[in-house]
């Protein structure tokens, strides 16, 4: 059989119709294919690769983890010097009351620890999320999934959780002293990007102080620079109590945490001991590519031209606005969602992009809005390039049925 055979073969897939790129190589914000066509990323694999593909002091960095030691025990057991560094790296970058972090493997994990932790700390059950939020597939994020139809097939799962308007300040009341936890992104992704309205966040901060909640803010697409500051709720001017870290923390490998006040952390150590535990959480060649990837993003001060590039690639798309080829753009920093004007279009334009070697991506409940969020690193010229291929993709699909 061939590899294509085998992918549809032997792999169980999450949906029909995948794009199935058979990519042989990726190196900074381009990827190739078998027959040596190159792909353009403006999606960064949602949000991960913002340092771009292969970055060589991430490759430096793992290499030499890699000739030191790979896994040697359960998480939380032994010194390992990339864990321990990165979380001193992490917390130096971050308010001095989140000086706490707990590494496990992925967004999901990170957020099923976060509630967890919210739980056991305030001895309440009650867990609140916003409608269309999405914070990942096992069944304690998925019962925090603001969006039915992903997950009334999975039922029963988490009880006692309730869903607020996104953006509806009188909906901030029904947050009281039963919620444990208020769990929401700054900015919602999967709801086709959609900003806090003015003060939001603040109200939000403000209830949850009044009621003895804890907030926690899900940084796992929108964080390392993304938005434009390092972490996507410094702008608003609030603190969380855990932050939700997985993605791009990893610069290319499996890696997520989350970071609480010490106090607040140690009260998964007891009442029982080994509240959460993970094997592989905090793998060292993960910690040792994500102290890596933080001195890239810092070191070319990424996050502070995210604004910049962001508002390039807006500008390119004004003409495609005007055009009536897409009904609107929303941005915040560099991530953007795009509206495709005709909606039964969208499999047209997908196929597209491709065509033009492009990569973009479609957000999970807006499958007509389209999701471009290039890795940080992307220099102007490859932005032009990208943007000049994907505008081609746009034109060719008005002419196509
Ligand atoms: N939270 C947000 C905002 C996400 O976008 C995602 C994944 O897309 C997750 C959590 C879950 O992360 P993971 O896929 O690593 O479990």
């Amino acid at each position: 059989m061939t590899e294509r055979e085998l992918f549809y073969r032997y792999l169980g897939l999450p949906a029909f119709g995948p794009m199935a790129l058979d990519i042989v190589k990726a190196e900074g914000v381009y990827l190739y294919d078998r027959g040596g066509k190159d792909y353009i990323d403006l999606v960064s694999g949602i949000s991960v690769s913002n340092v771009g593909h292969r970055h060589p002091q991430v490759i430096e960095a793992i290499h030499k983890q890699l000739d030191a030691y790979l896994y040697v025990n359960v998480y939380g057991e032994f010194i390992h010097s990339p864990q321990v560094k990165l979380a001193e790296k992490l917390v130096s970058l971050l308010p001095s009351s989140l000086d706490s972090v707990y590494f496990v493997n992925s967004g999901t994990e990170a957020i099923e620890g976060a509630m967890k932790l919210a739980k056991r700390f305030t001895g309440r059950s009650g867990i609140i999320a916003f409608k269309n939020a999405y914070h990942g597939s096992t069944q304690g994020s998925l019962s925090i999934l603001g969006n039915e139809k992903m997950k009334q097939a999975f039922r029963p799962l988490l009880p006692d959780v309730s869903f607020l308007e996104f953006n509806n300040f009188s909906d901030l009341e029904k947050i009281t002293r039963h919620t444990a936890c208020v769990v929401t992104e700054t900015t919602q992704s999967e709801a086709g990007l959609i900003p806090p309205a003015d003060g939001f966040m603040f109200q939000l901060r403000k209830r949850c102080n009044e009621t003895g909640t804890l907030l926690v803010i899900d940084d796992v697409q929108m964080g390392f620079g993304r938005t434009g500051s390092f972490f996507s709720f410094e702008p608003y001017g609030i603190v969380p109590d855990i932050l939700v870290l997985a993605k791009a923390l990893g610069a290319g490998m499996p890696l997520g945490a989350f970071i609480a006040p010490k106090n607040i952390m140690e009260s998964l150590a007891f009442n029982p001991e080994l509240g959460h535990i993970t094997t592989f959480g905090g793998h060292p060649v993960s910690c040792a590519a994500a102290i890596a990837g933080i001195d890239v993003l810092l070191g070319g001060q990424h996050p502070q031209a995210a604004e910049e590039k962001g508002k390039l690639i807006e500008g390119m798309l004004s003409e495609a606005l005007q055009k009536g080829l897409i009904s609107g753009i929303r941005r915040k920093g560099l991530a953007l969602g795009i509206d495709l004007a005709d909606v039964s279009k969208r499999k047209v334009f997908l196929d597209s992009c491709l065509d033009h070697g492009v990569l973009i991506d479609y957000y999970l409940f807006k499958p007509a809005t389209f999701r471009i969020a290039p890795p940080l690193v992307i220099s102007g010229k490859e932005i032009n390039e990208g943007m000049g291929r994907l505008l081609k993709a746009m034109a060719s699909t008005s002419t196509k049925t």
